[in-house]
């Protein structure tokens, strides 16, 4: 922890099932902590977008990760804004299109696809030193020494209508879609959703992102590390 002070080192890991404000409250914290930013999602997303342009069958897992080994994936970590190409083609748009959103869960089960990515997230969050990241499997897999792990619920209702409001989309094909991937995400097999045994966990059911935020924030500060 010393350490960490004088280096100005700060982890923090956020996880949580989608729609349960992870985004919101992550770009938030990295902000007033003058962190960096990763957004562990849009990386598979990315890659996903990837192996629906390549064409091959979802299913075929060898293909799905020679495609994803393949892929020039390249990510901001600017919280108030990043970018994310995968061959040189700006994807930040396209990766929250329904297909991307579809398929993500697929490709995110295959296990090479995961070594790749959690080896480059490793690389991002040593490179970074000050860093919020955000997904499904920080504080367990990728940042397990993380200076806080926090992980995010809220009620399926509250998560639905947060989703379907950003993506001006129905709220009940929504919650249909948060209910499929949570599904999946937290059944597979390789480093499936899960809550780190360490985690704070809180409930942003009823939670403002303003309250959420000074939770965190007086979290670290109660760890001596932010
Ligand atoms: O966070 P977001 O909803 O954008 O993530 C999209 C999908 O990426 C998730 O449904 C999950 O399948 C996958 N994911 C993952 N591990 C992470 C982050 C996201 O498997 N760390």
């Amino acid at each position: 922890m010393e350490e960490n002070v004088r280096a100005g080192r700060c982890v923090v890991a956020v996880d949580g099932p989608s729609g349960s404000g992870k985004s919101t409250v992550s770009r938030r914290l990295a902000v007033s902590l003058g962190a960096r930013y990763l957004d562990t999602g849009a990386m598979y997303r990315a890659l996903t977008w990837a192996v629906l342009r390549s064409g091959v069958d979802l299913t075929d897992t060898e293909s799905v990760a020679k495609v994803a080994g393949e892929v020039d994936l390249r990510i901001g970590t600017d919280p108030q804004g990043y970018g994310v190409t995968a061959d040189g083609v700006d994807v930040a748009k396209a990766i929250r299109g329904p297909e991307v959103t579809g398929a993500v869960s697929a490709v995110a089960a295959v296990g090479a696809v995961r070594e790749l990515l959690v080896a480059r997230q490793r690389q991002v969050i040593a490179d970074a030193g000050r860093i919020v990241v955000e997904g499904r499997d920080i504080g367990s897999v990728v940042a397990p020494d993380a200076d806080l792990k926090v992980y995010l619920t809220a009620s399926e209702a509250a998560r639905a209508q947060r989703r379907s409001a950003e993506d001006a989309a129905d709220v009940v094909a929504t919650a249909a879609d948060l209910a499929r991937r949570d599904k999946l995400d937290s059944t597979r097999k390789v480093n499936p959703l899960q809550q780190a045994a360490d985690a704070v966990v809180l409930d942003t059911t009823e939670l403002g992102i303003d309250e959420v935020v000074a939770r965190l924030r007086a979290l670290l500060t109660e760890r001596g590390v932010a």
